[in-house]
């Protein structure tokens, strides 16, 4: 990854608060604590202002029109594919497809990549820690070609068992599916070993990103992986934006999934040819306004940088794990030897919905329920959990004074 030209030596988060305007807002009349950013992150004022502008001054339509607003469009467009191309360290621009996030990233992957190469008795491999995303999409190729969909187990720690996950990479598994970071627990997967293991089998790996973009740096070429699939709302960019990144040979052998403009060479009625990729995978108007945004999401990363970040997030994460050791009753799912700064509890005797709609009345935004993570509340035997996940833009302050509303909320329920 390219090393920021304007890294600050000293971080400073109340600076950096300044750039995002929501989080000076209150809510119930209380500040605003922010800690439902595995959700979807708050965006920059860069990130609004390069939306605003493009829609201002720019608007048009891409690949279209020859005019002036036409060829600024498509540079605005086809520029943040080169800067998220260079995000992830993709070796090629034309590697990388823009989607409307993870979802739709991966069931490209499943109905044009899988689907094709499933028979009955074929299947693939998934973990019990993954998003939906990642496991609904299988199951629905499964279905038609007659495969199945297996999933390799965790510990009670929240770790995948990774002798486990190897020892299923049987012959008949035709795709290898893991989450980099999982939604719920922050686990990081080892996803290097479990790439360099693939490789040695000739299975194709597919992993999930959308929880590592937001805090590390990310590079394709290094993980060894197949397909990257992440989702841009979840780092500063607008909802709607995301990518695949795929190595070439898949897709160059993988067939359109959506048809219509754009993404042909040539239609007629005796035979239709397609663009060669990644327009090929791209059909209809893309959201432009969303991408001009994701580059400035970016940018923004760049002038932060990761390293300060990950220290800064990494201090946040000990700090709340800390803090929370403190709220009698709690238990913490997900203490992975390496994680992101994501914290999922229950408190014993109280119901997750109850404590996160008591805890936005006193102005603090956190997640409950599955997080669209069924298996692995089946795995852990609980319905629902609260999650905190945090961001560059949080606070030991704002851990502080969740952890008070925490105790106080939890005497109302008790
Ligand atoms: N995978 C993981 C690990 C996620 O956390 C999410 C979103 O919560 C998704 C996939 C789906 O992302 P999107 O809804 O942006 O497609």
């Amino acid at each position: 990854m390219t090393t920021p030209a304007t890294t600050p030596t000293v971080f400073d988060v109340q600076r950096i608060r300044a750039d995002f305007p929501l989080l000076a807002r209150s809510v119930h009349g209380k500040p605003l604590v922010y800690f439902d950013n595995a959700n979807t992150s708050q965006k920059p004022v860069t990130v609004i202002e390069a939306m605003n502008t493009h829609y201002r001054e720019h608007n048009a339509n891409v690949s279209r029109a020859v005019h002036q607003l036409g060829e600024e469009a498509t540079a605005a467009y086809e520029g943040a594919r080169d800067k998220l191309a260079q995000f992830i360290n993709a070796p090629s621009r034309n590697e990388l497809i823009l989607t409307s996030g993870t979802t739709q990233a991966i069931n490209l992957v499943a109905y044009s990549y899988a689907l094709p190469r499933l028979a009955p008795g074929d299947a693939i491999l998934t973990t019990v820690m993954e998003h939906h995303a990642n496991i609904v999409p299988w199951q629905l190729v499964a279905q038609r070609s007659g495969a199945m969909v297996k999933a390799a187990p965790i510990n009670q720690r929240g770790e995948l068992i990774v002798e486990q996950y190897l020892a299923m990479l049987t012959p008949e598994v035709k795709l290898a599916c893991v989450t980099h970071v999982s939604n719920v627990l922050g686990t990081v997967n080892p996803v290097r070993e479990i790439a360099r293991e693939c490789r040695r089998r000739g299975i194709p790996l597919l992993v999930d990103g959308s929880q590592a973009v937001p805090h590390r740096p990310v590079d394709v070429q290094a993980l060894g992986c197949d397909f990257y699939a992440f989702t841009g709302h979840k780092m500063l960019a607008p909802t709607g934006t995301g990518g695949l990144w795929a190595k070439r040979e898949h897709l160059e052998a993988m067939p359109p999934f959506f048809g219509g403009g754009e993404m042909i060479r040539e239609v007629r009625f005796d035979g239709t040819t397609f663009a060669a990729p990644p327009h090929k995978f791209e059909a209809g108007t893309p959201n432009i306004a969303g991408f001009v945004g994701l580059a400035a999401a970016i940018d923004y990363y760049h002038s932060v940088g990761f390293e300060a970040i990950h220290v800064h997030e990494q201090q946040l994460l000990a700090y709340a794990t800390e803090r929370l050791r403190d709220v009698p009753g709690l238990r913490i799912f997900g203490e992975a030897a390496e994680k992101e700064p994501v914290i999922s509890f229950l408190i014993e005797g109280a119901q997750a919905t109850d404590m996160a709609t008591l805890l936005d009345l006193q102005g603090i935004a956190v997640r409950s329920g599955h997080h669209c993570a069924h298996p692995l509340m089946q795995f852990y035997g609980v319905p629902a959990t609260l999650r905190a996940s945090l961001a560059f833009y949080n606070t030991r302050e704002e851990i502080d004074h969740f952890v008070t509303a925490l105790l106080k909320v939890r005497k109302l329920l008790m």
